[in-house]
């Protein structure tokens, strides 16, 4: 376990998200010292007394637990993964924390285990004004032991650091599937409904107020559960809870018509058509939306 009294830690990266990290880590009272490519960011550190490393070899040279938060893993593999760093990291744990992809996190794995040093990939569920506070989560993956070995200092950065398993691309699938996917895509259909709603003069605060106060949290969390049931049990059959594909289908083809007529673009009722024809073709007219699934994990058409 590492001993906040003795501890040395290195934050490595210091926009937005990586000076709150190292901000909360030095309000939860770590030993931490900075290091930023461009040495503005590092200034009111060095006023507050903190170590400001010349260069990232000297930031982790001594260092018990390295964090890295940069723009991106191009960025983390040209700081870390030269022999000099890599060898003054050789028995530390890094902590890296910076947005990638699940292969990413995967290479970051094998390149570890060859170095030797702990690895814990974490997703930042959240922005900077939530780091240091409860309302803040990081999703860790990468082993349970590393996990516990830094687990004070990682609820030093925020109240909920969530263990989700070795499956080192864990954090980063589930970083992905929600802040990279659920919530674009619920504020794409949002946006679509708000130009209906516009071009047709129908209040937007009431459409707001809609989706907010009864659609979330009625019709589209019922879906959604229904969903996961249809995933868990891979028996999309229409039982009478949802609706079936065929009407979801018809629904979708009158927003289409609707938005033709008020001039908008209808594109993305074109996508959702795609998608609810090719169920229907393959013989899942009757069933849940969740068949749709079917079509997302098959390979045909994949895209490089
Ligand atoms: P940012 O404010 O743009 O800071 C980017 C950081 O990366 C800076 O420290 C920058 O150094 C450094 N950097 C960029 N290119 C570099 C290079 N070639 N060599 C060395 N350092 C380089 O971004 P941020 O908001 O802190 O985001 C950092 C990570 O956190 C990203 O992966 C982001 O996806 C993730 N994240 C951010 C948020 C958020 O709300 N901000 C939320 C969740 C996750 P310079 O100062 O020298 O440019």
């Amino acid at each position: 376990m590492v001993d906040k009294q003795t501890a040395q830690v290195a934050v490595l990266g210091l926009g937005e998200m990586g000076a709150a990290l190292a901000r909360a880590l030095i309000a939860d009272h770590w030993c931490v010292r900075v290091w930023n490519r461009s040495a503005g960011k590092a200034e009111p550190f060095a006023r507050q007394g903190v170590a400001v490393a010349a260069n990232v070899l000297d930031a982790v040279t001594g260092a018990d637990v390295v964090v890295v938060c940069v723009a991106d893993y191009a960025t983390v593999s040209a700081l870390l993964h030269r022999e000099d760093v890599a060898s003054a990291l050789r028995g530390k744990v890094l902590v890296q924390l910076t947005t990638r992809t699940p292969s990413e996190a995967r290479a970051s794995e094998a390149w570890a285990k060859a170095v030797g040093l702990a690895l814990l990939e974490g997703a930042i569920q959240g922005y900077p004004m939530h780091i240091g506070t409860d309302q803040g989560a990081i999703l860790y993956s990468g082993t349970r032991a590393t996990f516990d070995r830094v687990e004070s200092l990682l609820r030093g950065m925020t109240g909920q650091a969530l263990y989700i398993s070795d499956k080192i691309g864990s954090s980063a699938a589930l970083d992905l599937a929600m802040a990279g996917t659920v919530v674009p895509g619920a504020t794409l259909a949002f946006l679509n409904g708000a130009a209906l709603c516009q071009a047709e003069g129908a209040p937007l605060e009431v459409y707001r107020d809609l989706v907010e106060g009864n659609l979330f949290p009625g019709l589209i969390a019922a879906t959604l559960a229904l969903s996961v049931e249809k995933l868990a049990s891979g028996n999309y059959a229409y039982t009478g809870e949802g609706a079936p594909i065929d009407a979801w289908y018809g629904g979708i083809k009158m927003v289409r018509q609707a938005m033709c007529d008020a001039r908008i673009n209808p594109e993305w009722t074109d996508r959702v058509l795609a998608y609810l024809g090719r169920a229907m073709e393959t013989g899942h007219g009757q069933s849940e939306m969740a068949a749709v699934f079917e079509q997302i994990i098959s390979t045909e058409g994949q895209v490089a």
